[in-house]
């Protein structure tokens, strides 16, 4: 409560705009993972690492954009091409150079020849279903329990809250994420638990039996939207095996994971190549964008226009001149060194105050991407996520850091998002905060 109490009176003008947004805006903000109670907080600007409320507080910024905001805010390189950008025009609807040479870095970093572009995470994963489902003429999709691709229906399915008694991994049901999507849907869409290659199979098998062999699997190769889950060793080279031998296509959600956790993503990261990959978030240098890269075999029929790969801000040349320069200026070797260095230490930082406090828990994290998981119990897929991640830690964590300029995604299963302008001082402020929290909570 004192926390609590604390941030309200440190964001009376969020307070004050809030009442103003809801009138025109519902629930006062443009989407709703942007709702916070008793109000969100209405931002101005950023630079480097840190960005600043209308109220004048300045925070660290590990939430950043949900994981988007890789280069950092208003990145000079980024200024520079989408200021040059918008001067000579930002929308025709017609090709430029630029995409062909995102299209080119991304078909080297990722090993994927053949790209499309789409304009959020959404659209990346909607179409990249759809593909899989033209190239084999098949309707069911597998995804994984727990796992966010994004908000269109095929993956509305088996998320998370509200759905958090969805019982054991061995309780398939495929369960809509809100009201408005048509069971008929739901039905096509079938999950599975991370990081257990038999139960896939089996169910594969058992989907096989019935007529009903899966077009595809979505999938995270590391989780990140139950903080932070990595695969363990063997799995993802078990998945690519089974989704081969049954001529299922095997689609990498790189949407947080792709340029985050290394120059090629979790495919370079981890080493095993999936049939597809979407990109969003990141590609864009903070500007709406999405990529599905694919192999040619399986992008002919998008060549052959059998199945439609459409959208007129595809391809849009601001986000097309911020991805170029963000590929081949800001995301260097270099960059992605600074990041291990960075996290290394906040990984470790986290852990050590953890031990010292006595405080249950473990630090989990790839390369910019990281959380704690507040429980000694092994987090390895949605079920244990939900049995042992502490429910009330993690929000009191975010309130403790937003009252000591550390901004974090809302939600216990974000994760924090390291930028390339982050820099060692930005990870004391964070470690800082997390000691203070743990001191409170042993006090
Ligand atoms: N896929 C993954 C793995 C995501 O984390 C998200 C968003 O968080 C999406 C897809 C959807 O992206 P967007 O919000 O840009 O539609």
């Amino acid at each position: 409560d004192r926390e609590e109490a604390r941030l309200q009176s440190r964001t009376r003008g969020s307070e004050q705009l809030h009442a103003r947004a809801a009138r025109s805006m519902t629930s006062g903000v443009p989407s709703s993972y942007q709702i916070r109670d008793p109000w969100p907080i209405y931002l101005t600007h950023g630079r480097g690492s840190l960005v600043w409320d209308v109220d004048g507080n300045e925070y660290a910024d590990f939430h950043n954009g949900f994981g988007s905001m890789i280069q950092g805010h208003a990145h000079p390189a980024i200024v520079r091409a989408v200021t040059e950008r918008v001067a000579l025009g930002t929308h025709f609807a017609m090709p430029t150079e630029d995409s062909v040479v995102v299209s080119e870095e991304l078909a080297r970093r990722f090993g994927l020849p053949q790209w499309r572009y789409v304009n959020s995470g959404s659209e990346a994963t909607m179409d990249a279903i759809r593909i899989a489902r033209g190239v084999t003429g098949r309707d069911t999709i597998i995804k994984i329990f727990g796992s966010y691709h994004g908000h269109h229906d095929y993956v509305m399915v088996s998320i998370g809250a509200p759905y958090d008694d969805i019982g054991p991994a061995d309780n398939m049901n495929s369960l809509g994420y809100g009201a408005g999507i048509p069971q008929a849907v739901i039905d096509l869409t079938v999950p599975v638990p991370f990081n257990d290659a038999p139960a896939m199979e089996h169910r594969i098998e058992a989907l096989a039996a019935e007529g009903r062999l899966p077009a595809c699997v979505i999938m995270e190769a590391a989780m990140m939207n139950l903080g932070v889950v990595l695969p363990e060793p063997g799995y993802l080279e078990a998945v690519r095996e089974i989704t081969a031998r049954h001529g299922i296509i095997l689609i990498f959600d790189e949407v947080k994971t792709g340029l985050c956790v290394a120059a090629g993503g979790a495919t370079e990261r981890f080493g095993v190549r999936p049939d597809m990959i979407t990109l969003a978030k990141a590609l864009g240098g903070g500007l709406p964008s999405g990529a599905i890269g694919a192999t040619a075999e399986i992008m002919e029929v998008v060549a052959s226009d059998r199945v439609k790969q459409v959208g007129t801000f595809n391809g849009n040349p601001l986000t097309m001149a911020a991805a170029r320069a963000s590929l081949l200026e800001v995301l260097t070797p270099e960059a992605y060194a600074h990041l291990d260095h960075l996290n290394d230490r906040l990984i470790a930082g986290c852990d050590e105050i953890l031990a010292r406090h006595g405080i249950p828990g473990y630090t989990v994290g790839i390369s910019s991407k990281g959380c704690v998981h507040f429980t000694d119990a092994p987090i390895r897929d949605y079920t244990s996520f939900m049995a042992h991640q502490n429910a009330a830690l993690p929000e009191l964590a975010w309130l403790y850091n937003a009252n000591r300029g550390v901004l974090m995604a809302p939600g216990r299963e974000e994760e924090w998002t390291l930028s390339v302008q982050h820099t060692d001082a930005d990870v004391d402020r964070y470690l800082d905060s997390l000691d203070y929290l743990a001191r409170d909570l042993t006090a």
